[in-house]
């Protein structure tokens, strides 16, 4: 079973157990995860690496409860979800977990601020306690000066740091990105991965991100690499 934190006192953000997934081609069936299993602890930041097709984007969608694995075992802070009814992983995905994308998907039609707040908008809360959470994200990604610009307004990087903001919205325990800087110019991309690494030291959330870049999976705490299907531990 996932580490629930009885060995080390500290349950984990995320713990995925053993999780296999293949998925039906024209050939027959393609195995992609074959019993995966890593763990990420509170405050913890680890890149995930690997090939292109290596299976790195369908391990973020099960981790964050898009997908469900074919077997094994998906914990979010150490509540076991593989099996959990379709209603209570959304709950789940709503409340415990952030996402970012390689692309903002900011909608358009609202302002930076507006965007931030929407998550918790869609959770239930009033507009006034939405956007005075969104003020409080807008601020920590620094651009409180651009909360009523709309997205197409803002520079790329400018786009990407309020999709932090609005991953945070939920005050998730978990954030899942997926190639958040492949977008973006190196500068651009050091800076907003510099956003991401504060709040996940300030939050104290867990994070796994999925990147390209070498230098910034270095320069996090801990870098896995999906290969044959399986997670390695490849921190010296
Ligand atoms: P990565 O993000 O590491 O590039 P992906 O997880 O996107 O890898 O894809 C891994 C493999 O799984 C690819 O060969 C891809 O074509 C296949 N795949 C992903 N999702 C599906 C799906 N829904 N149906 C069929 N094949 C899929
Ligand atoms: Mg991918």
């Amino acid at each position: 079973m996932p580490d629930d934190g009885s060995k080390s006192g500290v349950i984990p953000a995320l713990g995925l157990h053993e999780v296999s997934k293949s998925f039906a081609d024209a050939r027959g069936r393609l195995s992609i995860l074959d019993g995966a299993s890593v763990s990420i602890k509170p405050g913890e930041m680890v890149a995930l690496v690997g090939p292109s097709g290596a299976g790195k984007s369908t391990l973020l969608h099960i981790a964050g409860l898009l997908d469900r694995p074919d077997s094994g075992e998906v914990a979010i802070g150490g509540y076991a979800c593989a099996k959990a009814s379709d209603r209570m992983r959304t709950r789940l995905r709503r409340h415990a977990i952030g996402f970012i994308y390689q692309f903002h998907h900011l909608l358009p039609e609202f302002t930076a601020l507006e965007n931030i707040s929407i998550p918790q908008r869609v959770g239930g809360q009033t507009a006034e306690v939405a956007m005075e959470r969104g003020a409080e994200l807008i601020e920590m990604v620094g651009l409180s000066e651009r909360a009523t610009h709309r997205p197409t307004a803002l520079s790329g990087g400018e786009q990407q740091r309020i999709a932090i903001a609005r991953a945070l919205a939920n005050s998730p325990l978990l954030l899942l990105a997926d190639e958040p800087t492949g977008n973006l110019d190196p500068k651009t991309a050091g800076a907003v991965f510099e956003v991401m690494r504060t709040v996940v030291s300030e939050t104290k959330l867990g994070a796994l991100v999925a990147t390209h870049n070498l230098d910034m999976a270095r320069s996090m705490d801990r870098i896995v690499t999906l290969s044959d299907g399986q997670i390695i531990d490849v921190t010296e």
